[in-house]
């Protein structure tokens, strides 16, 4: 395994697709992680582009047989990260970006410890977060109202990740993320570094 992996964290409604869209424009060497989800998709979203869109019943299925690095019920529908994906991208060395919630996080993190980078990202307060789900018009109101019950639950987990972006000012929080996404590639536990120095010696 040559490449690294991002995990991208916070409320529905912080901003984190648009930060990934910055990342993937950005950096040559990204990639995003498509999950599959329960969830209908949104006006103009499509299968295979932003999620893999299924069914409970293959759902489980992926999940009885193994096929997800983690997976979780987010405002109640089911999202999981494929293990075949992630580890096809990591063997092409590439950054792989991970959107996925708190849950799903802490279960990555078991797994792959040190190898992530981890950001969670949110707004400067609860209003700003209920007026950017309300002004994005894709949720209903029942939607909003349990994502916005779910943050709550999401905001106590800030101090598990490495990085905090309060996404008040796009620009400002664009540069950040794009600084940290570029710094993870060269974290050094990515690094076999018993194999490295002996190899340092020999040549
Ligand atoms: P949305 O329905 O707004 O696209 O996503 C809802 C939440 O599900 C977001 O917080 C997003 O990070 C999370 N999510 C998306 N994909 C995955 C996944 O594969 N696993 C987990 N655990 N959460 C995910």
């Amino acid at each position: 395994m040559t490449g690294s992996v991002l995990i991208i964290s916070g409320p529905s409604g912080a901003g984190k697709s648009s930060l990934t869209k910055e990342i993937l424009n950005h950096i040559p060497n990204a990639v995003f992680s498509i999950s599959t989800t329960t969830r209908k998709p949104r006006k103009g979203e499509a299968d295979g582009v932003n999620y893999c869109f299924t069914d409970k019943e293959s759902f489980q299925k992926d999940i009885d047989e193994g096929a997800f690095l983690e997976w979780a019920n987010v405002h109640g529908n089911f999202y999981g990260t494929s293990i075949k994906q992630i580890t096809e991208f990591l063997k092409n060395g590439k950054l792989v970006i991970l959107d996925i919630d708190v849950q799903g996080y802490m279960i990555a993190k078991k797994k792959l410890g040190n190898f992530i980078t981890s950001v969670f990202v949110t707004t400067k307060d609860k209003k700003s977060l209920k007026n950017r789900l309300v002004l994005r018009q894709s949720d209903t109101q029942d939607t909003i109202d349990t994502r916005l019950e779910n943050a709550k639950k999401e905001m106590i987990y800030i101090n598990e990740y490495e990085y905090l972006i309060i996404n008040d000012d796009f620009k400002t929080a664009c540069n950040a993320m794009l600084s940290i996404a570029a710094s993870s590639i060269y974290k050094s536990t990515l690094t076999d570094k018993e194999e490295f120095i002996s190899s340092w010696f020999k040549n």
